[in-house]
């Protein structure tokens, strides 16, 4: 009895909560109706997706960045409406959200990579501290569950806080980040194929910088993981 007054107490609240602050769509800012989480039907529906599951459209980037294989959710253009879904994971600590559109994107990739753990890209501690959490750490958290696989947030490290690449040309960007990582017990990913995973992938740089210290790392193989890829680099 007592347990089933305290559901229609609890029930009560949340309809209650529900209207006060109704949960709304993450990019276009409507209001969520049932079954619906962070983004409704209509903007999942014209979400400009990835259809390639892998990645050999983009040779420029593969080039670039050398890995063996590149998946990334939606084209990423700051112009759409769809850069909100970054948006909001990073600076409204919308952690959970990370997770659920790195659920998504991890259901893109499957499992038939052979893909060893995660990686996220870190971020520096101050950095995290100031924003909570780490973004690429709650997208990858959400690829890892769908893969399988372990997530890995402690084998590279940020060094440099590098000051904010908005505003940078490419090759300021570049000579920003390119010294900012190491490796802190390399031995425990030894021969392993290791998925890096950013938030969005832009110049390339940052990926680039910590695939060069990921790449010392003996026998080891590398793939990278983006919700959102701009158009061109
Ligand atoms: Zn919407």
């Amino acid at each position: 009895m007592i347990k089933r007054l305290g559901k229609i107490f609890w029930d009560y609240l949340r309809s209650g909560v529900g209207l006060l602050f109704p949960r709304v769509c993450v990019v276009c800012g409507d209001v969520l109706v049932r079954g619906e989480r962070f983004m409704c039907s209509g903007c999942l529906c014209r979400m400009p997706l990835n259809e390639g599951a892998d990645e050999g459209a983009d040779e420029r980037m593969k080039e670039v960045l050398d890995a063996e294989n590149l998946f990334w959710l939606f084209t990423y253009n700051r112009e759409s409406d769809f850069h909100q879904l970054i948006y909001a994971i990073k600076y409204k600590s919308r952690r959970e959200l990370g997770v659920w559109a790195g659920r998504m994107l991890g259901e893109r990739i499957g499992t038939g990579h052979g893909i060893d753990c995660v990686i996220p890209v870190p971020l520096h501690p101050a950095r995290e501290k100031e924003r909570g959490f780490n973004q690429s750490l709650a997208i990858g958290t959400g690829i890892a569950g769908v893969l399988g696989v372990k997530i890995v947030p402690d084998v590279l490290e940020r060094k440099e806080n590098t000051r904010s690449q908005t505003g940078l040309s490419r090759e300021e960007r570049a000579d920003n980040v390119m010294k900012a990582f190491r490796l802190t017990d390399p031995g425990r990913l030894r021969g392993c194929h290791v998925l890096l995973v950013d938030d969005v992938l832009t110049s390339g740089a940052t990926t680039k910088a910590c695939l060069a210290e990921l790449r010392k790392i003996e026998g080891v193989r590398c793939s990278v993981a983006c919700l959102g890829k701009a158009g061109k680099i």
